[in-house]
């Protein structure tokens, strides 16, 4: 009997663990380390923000799926790999011992060395951490009038501060929050016609959209751009970059120049085969695409069917990735920019159809 671990209730894991209810894997005795019951869906974080779902609307029922998929189920953090002698070591010490591994555990925000960030800032990961520090945020702005700085303009932080601003001004305690971008634009990684899109669509909703401003330093309700500009902001959330586990390094599997797991088209660790990675914490070999919850639950059915194949000897499958990812980016009440390669649409039905695919997507977990 092969041990197979998976680290991390990622995407990709939560659909293996789906699929192993129905077809448990030959040969291997299955443990998944995670910290937690429940995989909060990231791409309906805003919407919970915002007001239009509740939190167990948006959660994957982790434990749920690993008993009933037979695995056996270690609600703690992995905190160290050991690849040479394939071992992992949890939280509380224990090590455990594996014949295949596999590592689905995203990505933490990227403070990119920002002295005071990790101190003073609200980090959007681990989402739990967030929704309480915005629980204590709602509570403070029903007082006095907040300023909410938020950190990265990329998809989540702009769907993130819109999320707020919508929810703070529905509740009647509207607050200044204003979006940082070290770009000269919000949503650096997608077309101009979506970034001229945003532009308005922040303008409209009253978020202060600020380009070029690169934050340098963070302390206690302030930061200060790379000009030398100093902002006080009631609370900063962080929502730049992204960042592997920084004990990924220390692994001995090699990493790109960013500690994340380096895989080949199988997605199976370049220096150690017997490690899978897929999801934000693998970097594909010569060929690395974004990091987004869409790439996740593509590599499941590759990682599947890999480990499948492992263990029972068959041929593997490449993995391909799409040249271009349709994005759904929420507007705070109930509307939505779409964008795939140089156009860009918006309007309230495409927050319909977002929602449908969204509530499809947890719903095939129930
Ligand atoms: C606000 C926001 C909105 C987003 N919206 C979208 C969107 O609409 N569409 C999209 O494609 N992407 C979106 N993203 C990006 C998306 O969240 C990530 O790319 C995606 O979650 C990565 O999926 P994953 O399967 O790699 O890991 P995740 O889904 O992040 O899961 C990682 C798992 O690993 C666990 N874990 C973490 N550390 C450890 C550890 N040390 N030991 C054990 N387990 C651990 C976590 O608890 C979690 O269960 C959004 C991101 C943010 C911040």
């Amino acid at each position: 009997m092969k041990r197979l671990l998976l680290l991390g209730g990622g995407h990709a894991h939560a659909a293996l663990l789906f699929k192993l209810i129905a077809a448990p894997l030959a040969g291997a005795r299955v443990t998944l380390v995670t910290p937690k019951p429940y995989q909060t869906y990231s791409g309906m974080l805003p919407g919970l923000v915002a007001g239009h779902y509740r939190p167990e609307e948006i959660q994957i029922d982790i434990a749920a799926l690993a008993h009933r998929a037979g695995v056996e189920l270690v609600l703690e953090n992995a905190v160290a790999l050991n690849a040479a002698r394939r071992r992992a070591t949890l939280g509380e010490g224990r090590e455990l011992e594996y014949d295949l591994a596999s590592l689905n555990l995203g990505s933490l925000p990227n403070w990119f060395g920002v002295p005071g960030a990790s101190e003073f800032a609200i980090p959007v990961k681990p989402f739990e951490t967030f929704l309480a520090a915005w629980d204590a945020l709602r509570v403070d702005a029903a007082k006095r009038l907040l300023r909410i700085g938020v950190v990265g303009a990329g998809a989540g932080g702009v769907e993130l501060a819109l999320a707020m601003r919508f929810a703070l001004a529905a509740g009647g305690a509207p607050a200044e929050i204003v979006l940082f971008s070290d770009r000269p634009v919000a949503l650096p990684e997608h077309a101009p016609a979506a970034q001229r899109r945003i532009a308005r669509l922040l303008s409209m909703e009253r978020v202060e959209l600020c380009v070029d401003t690169r934050i340098v330093r963070v302390e206690a309700g302030a930061l200060t751009d790379a000009h030398g500009k100093r902002e006080a902001c009631d609370a900063i959330l962080w929502v730049g970059g992204a960042a592997p586990q920084p004990w990924l390094r220390e692994s001995g599997l090699r990493v790109d120049k960013n500690g994340f797991v380096l895989v080949d088209a199988t997605l199976r660790g370049v220096t150690h085969p017997e490690v899978f990675a897929a999801g934000d914490s693998a970097t594909l070999d010569g060929a690395p695409h974004p990091k987004s919850g869409v790439y996740a639950i593509r590599h499941a059915t590759v990682l599947e069917h890999n480990l499948r194949a492992t263990l029972a000897g068959g041929t593997l499958e490449r993995y391909v990735p799409q040249k271009e990812a349709l994005a759904l980016i929420s507007i705070g009440r109930k509307y939505c920019l779409a964008t795939h390669g140089d156009w860009a649409l918006e309007g309230e039905w495409l927050w319909r159809v977002k929602d449908w695919i969204d509530r499809r997507w947890i719903r095939r977990f129930e």
